[in-house]
């Protein structure tokens, strides 16, 4: 029986003082004996602060991006052993926003490029995640172009083959895929909940194909995409969703704590 995740995506938000308040009142929030697990993705000027805070309590923390090499001359960037060192269990890898595919577009298209991670650079991250036993928590989705065009699922295959290419499915026993539907990040529009179902369905099968029939049922599969208190219910009631990554509802602790409490 796989328990329940919900991982809070701060994204660029939280200096170390609003975290620190953050934390505080979440921690007051959610019943230390819930049975689900929680887990926060601060920034990297973050994690420290957080983990801190958080460290005898049963929050976990993890970061939002990584960078594939172990060290080196790889200016503004952050290694996976660096991110085990400040107690990271999880890396959010694959993010749409990290992708460079917008749901709803706040940057000129200029700036696109600067975002444009790739199925290639996904896999080299999941690989340096796994070798510093940290939990990649693997985004996929379409985008409102691919879903009109009945690409959903070929869209997500790609992605999820990809990503796994020369992964064994003991590596990522125990790990999380996010089904995020661009168009429903950060715009309030949420994926119809027999829908999201269906596609982390489909997701399950695929990993079942391409790793193994054991990982496959021991990975947790979330739904992410405009989260929040009075939707996460009927989201985590669906057969097929264990759970789900929040991005904006998770910046507000009563309305994180409320979402934990609905999964
Ligand atoms: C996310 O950042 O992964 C996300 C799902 O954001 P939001 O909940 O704001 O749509």
């Amino acid at each position: 029986m796989r328990k329940k995740l919900v991982v809070g995506n701060w994204k660029m938000n939280m200096t170390r003082t609003q975290a620190t308040a953050a934390i505080e009142s979440l921690v007051l929030l959610v019943d230390p004996k819930t049975e689900v697990d929680v887990a926060i993705c601060p920034p990297y000027l973050t994690i420290e602060t957080v983990t801190r805070l958080l460290h005898q309590s049963h929050f976990r923390v993890g970061a939002q991006d990584v960078f594939w090499m172990g060290a080196g001359a790889f200016t503004g960037n952050v290694s996976a052993s660096m991110l085990a060192d400040a107690g990271c269990a999880f890396c959010i890898v694959g993010h749409s926003e990290t992708r460079g595919r917008f749901g709803k577009l706040e940057v000129t298209a200029s700036t696109i490029p600067y975002f444009s991670e790739t199925d290639e650079t996904v896999n080299l991250k999941i690989k340096a995640l796994l070798y510093q036993s940290i939990h990649p928590i693997l985004c996929v989705g379409e985008t409102l172009d691919e879903r009109n065009a009945e690409q959903t699922d070929a869209v997500i295959a790609a992605q999820l083959k990809g990503a796994f290419e020369g992964i064994e499915g003991a590596e990522f026993y125990n790990g999380v895929v996010a089904y995020e539907p661009v168009w429903a990040i950060g715009t309030g529009k949420t994926c119809d909940s027999a829908e999201a179902s269906r596609v982390c369905g489909f997701i399950r099968a695929q990993l079942r194909e391409i790793l193994d029939a054991d990982a496959a049922d021991s990975i947790r599969i979330l739904y992410g995409g405009s989260v929040k208190a009075s939707n996460a219910k009927e989201l985590f009631t669906m057969p097929d969703i264990d759970g789900g990554l929040v991005g904006g509802a998770s910046l507000d602790p009563e309305e994180f704590s409320e979402v934990v409490r609905s999964a």
